[in-house]
């Protein structure tokens, strides 16, 4: 079967990757130029050594079928073992680690996070820079070759046997709206009308000659602007240079979204908390880059792996990680369930 797959996040390659290997034909259609998804790195202007993982910063878990990928990524090179705890800040003082967070593996890759999704695009078709905007149910009733069709931005459509939805809820929502069989739909898009998720201001910046930074990663509690620190030269080779991602926390960037609240004032706002929490040094930098991130993490989610819809013989599914969570993990099942489920059903047509 013709499977396309709208979305090269983690859930939507990892779906990708299994059908394919199973004999299908598999097309994913990314809107945007890079590959994973929120799996993301930047590339420095400046500096040659230099990357950001702006986007998740690194991955972890502890289930079985994540754990067995992780595993492979490790093998190939991809991943490394990061750090199996966190620095932590309680709003006044750095503890080198946090007392109530169990020791985890936390996996970082090298090359950068989006090294995972170019990894597992291997498998299949990739068109980037390929927005979607709909697709239209002809079914049986064959004007078409094929029961699906999958509308580009460009204008240009794609038939395909069976449809699979990988994009965080906001914009799943949106592509269904556009579809012109919506009662199809009729009994999830009021659920996924009800996913929300947390906005994310990343900062990233890069000092020449500083000194090195006695942590990997810091979580900041009790701060009013700041919530993680990745410490980005502790991944890679950077030089002389140290960079750094910071994440701002969900409530500041709410509130600064809300009131339209300049690019340039909220990197200020965020450089004054670091200096606050490292020293004056850390407003000396080199080079800073600012990201919104208006869909970081869901907040809330559904109670299944994946939501399937549609004919059995023209099946249209829904997966991501707003699926039974809010992380990398439940993303990754939730295309791996997916995946699975359809090479055994749709091998028995
Ligand atoms: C700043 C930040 C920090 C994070 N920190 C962590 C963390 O510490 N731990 C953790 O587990 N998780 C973290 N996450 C969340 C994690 O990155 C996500 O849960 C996971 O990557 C989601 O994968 P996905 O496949 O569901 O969706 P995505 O990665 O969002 O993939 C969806 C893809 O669909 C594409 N797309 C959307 N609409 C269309 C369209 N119309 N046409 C074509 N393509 C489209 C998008 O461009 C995207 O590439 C973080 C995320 C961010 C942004």
């Amino acid at each position: 079967m013709l499977i396309g797959i709208i979305g090269a996040g983690i859930s939507g390659l990892t779906a990708g990757r299994i059908l394919a290997q199973a004999g299908h034909e598999v097309i994913v259609f990314e809107k945007s130029r890079g590959l994973g998804g929120r799996l993301s790195t930047r590339y420095s202007k400046k500096y040659e050594d230099v990357r950001y993982d702006h986007g998740a910063p690194y991955i972890s878990g502890n289930d079985e079928r994540l754990v067995q990928f992780m595993n492979e990524l490790e093998g190939k090179g991809i991943l490394k073992l990061w750090t199996e705890e966190f620095h932590f800040h309680d709003g006044e003082n750095i503890y080198d680690k946090h007392p109530n967070r169990p020791k985890q593996r936390m996996y970082c890759a090298p090359e950068g996070m989006n090294s995972i999704g170019r990894y597992l695009s291997r498998w299949v078709d990739v068109r980037r820079n390929t927005k979607v905007i709909g697709f239209t149910y002809f079914g049986e009733n064959l004007r078409t070759k094929k029961p699906w069709m999958i509308n580009l931005q460009n204008s240009e459509a794609v038939e395909v046997d069976a449809i699979i939805v990988a994009t965080p809820a906001v914009q799943t929502y949106g592509l269904i709206e556009n579809s012109t069989d919506e009662t199809m739909f009729k009994s999830i898009i009021k659920d996924i009308d009800t996913v929300h998720y947390r906005p994310k201001h990343t900062l990233m910046l890069s000092y020449e000659n500083a000194d090195a930074l006695n942590f990997k990663g810091l979580i900041c509690t009790n701060n009013p602007v700041l919530h993680f620190i990745s410490n980005e030269s502790s991944k890679r080779d950077t030089g002389n240079k140290l960079s750094l991602v910071v994440q701002a926390n969900g409530d500041f960037s709410r509130k600064h979204i809300f009131d339209e609240v300049p690019e340039d004032q909220v990197l200020s706002e965020m450089i004054t908390a670091l200096r606050g929490l490292l020293g004056d040094w850390a407003g000396k930098y080199d080079e800073a880059d600012l990201k919104l991130w208006r869909y970081s993490q869901p907040g809330n989610h559904f109670e299944t792996d994946f939501v399937e819809v549609g004919a059995d013989r023209a099946p249209v599914a829904l997966i991501g990680d707003f699926m039974k969570g809010q992380t990398i993990e439940h993303a990754f099942i939730s295309g791996y369930e997916l995946g699975h489920y359809w090479v055994k059903k749709l091998s028995q047509k």
